[in-house]
């Protein structure tokens, strides 16, 4: 099947050379870019797509997200809490719905259905989706990432599947509750049985599998040196995990006497595989480091603000040469999994008078994070840039509507105007997801009520 996407306004390739192109045609066969330019010739194409008046970006890569979160939106008492009371909060929820009978692999089947809709709507075409939450008490426990999995590949959206893990809780000195740790043989084996069963290592899968213990202050050092080991083991399993979270630097410090950093390097994380989510706390010293290991960054902006950290320090993160990706992180601690809007966030947060403008992120560096810094924080080379060669994954914006009127920049306009973060084309894997700004193949407000409706909900 070969599709011409033609005449868009611009495009936004994220190459290597950094390229825009106006009024050019992206050619789509079997799922991957075979041609990008301008007056492709659109005879020997099975179909053609007019694309006028639209600004095209790789599709938005989301490099951290939990999509069981998605049912704990918005929770009253957790609107304004600091991390404590928030993971102690989401915590007490999960577990009670758990143990009602409301919270198993159908249940975060059909809210990972809804949170990756939502996210398709917005332009992203690839998810990294950190689950951590298994209570302790389940034996086994439920297939909650082997559902998530069934739900992207219902929807053709990309997964990296990050297993992620709670294995040391207040019990044995770690931050968690006791009722939520796992044994780390159980998540070593179930890690292994992932990667045997759905991880594909090739240039255009559609499903990969990374380890991803949640943090250094609920999980085991053995853990991490076990998970390094099985990772390295396998072609293209990635390392995912949460560092510099305000809780982590006090933490390690007292009980391991390192810095977070130090303890990765020390249980054989440092490594291109590697991806860290958050990083509000590092200190800029450690950055070189971190570079040098080709160690990436997820930033996250919205979190981050949301439990009043503040912003991580995405320019010196650049300027030190390290990647960076960006990502919602779960949409109860974003309350959304708008990564555009988020983009906006970033776009503003970072400002300071003290500082001067030109050190401010721009919105073509930010588009080029949230697309090639998060492909590379997945391990993706094919993903998150449009050309020949690439996957066929992108989105675009309409530039004619009536509120990204007067926008001279379209780049710039795209993350500081607009009533909506809905894209009005999405493609993945060129296959088209959203088209006119109306899904295609999928039905989100069924979804949404699929989903209230197993979680016990009538709406
Ligand atoms: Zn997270």
């Amino acid at each position: 099947m070969r599709t011409l996407f033609r005449l868009f306004d611009r495009i936004v390739t994220s190459d290597d050379q950094d390229r825009e192109l106006e009024g050019a045609d992206i050619l789509v066969d079997d799922g991957v870019v075979a041609k990008l330019g301008v007056g492709l010739e659109p005879e020997t194409c099975d179909k053609t797509v007019d694309c006028s008046g639209l600004l095209a970006l790789p599709g938005l890569i989301n490099a951290h997200q939990h999509l069981y979160q998605g049912a704990m939106r918005a929770i009253p008492e957790l609107e304004r809490s600091l991390i404590g009371d928030w993971l102690r909060g989401i915590g007490t929820d999960a577990l009670a719905r758990f143990e009602r009978g409301r919270f198993g692999a159908l249940q975060v089947r059909a809210i990972a259905r809804a949170v990756l809709a939502e996210s398709l709507l917005g332009g992203i075409t690839t998810v990294a989706d950190q689950h951590y939450f298994f209570p302790g008490s389940a034996v086994p426990a439920p297939a909650y990432v082997e559902a998530t999995i069934e739900a992207a590949s219902e929807l053709g959206i990309r997964l990296t599947a990050c297993r992620g893990s709670i294995t040391m809780g207040r019990a044995a000195g770690g931050a968690a509750a006791d009722s939520m740790v796992q044994a780390v043989d159980t998540v070593v084996a179930h890690c292994e049985s992932l990667v045997e069963e759905y991880h594909d290592a090739s240039p255009y899968s559609m499903t990969q599998i990374a380890v991803a213990p949640c943090g250094v202050h609920v999980d085991r050092p053995e853990l991490f040196e076990e998970l390094a080991a099985l990772a390295f083991d396998r072609e293209g399993v990635g390392l995912h995990t949460h560092l510099y979270e305000r809780v982590d630097t006090d933490f390690t410090r007292e009980r391991y006497g390192m810095s977070p950093w130090e303890f990765l390097v020390e249980h054989g994380w440092a490594t291109e595989r590697t991806w860290l989510a958050h990083m509000v706390d590092v200190p800029v010293e450690e950055l070189p480091d971190i570079a040098a290991a080709g160690v990436a960054i997820a930033h996250l902006p919205a979190p981050d603000l949301r439990m009043g950290w503040g912003r991580a320090p995405m320019r010196a993160m650049l300027d030190a040469g390290v990647t960076v990706g960006m990502g919602t992180t779960g949409s109860a601690s974003n309350d959304g999994a708008n990564l555009l809007g988020d983009m906006r966030i970033a776009a503003l947060v970072h400002r300071d008078e003290h500082v001067r403008p030109d050190a401010w992120p721009s919105a073509r560096e930010l588009v080029r994070a949230a697309t090639r810094g998060s492909a590379r924080c997945l391990g993706r080379p094919a993903l998150g840039w449009i050309g020949p060669g690439s996957a066929a994954d992108f989105a675009a914006w309409d530039l004619r509507t009536v509120d990204r009127f007067g926008v001279q920049d379209p780049v710039a306009g795209l993350l500081l105007t607009g009533l909506s973060s809905a894209a009005s084309l999405v493609v993945v894997a060129g296959r088209t997801v959203v088209e006119d700004g109306s899904p295609v193949g999928f039905d989100p407000t069924r979804i949404a009520t699929d989903a209230w409706s197993v979680l016990g909900v009538d709406r």
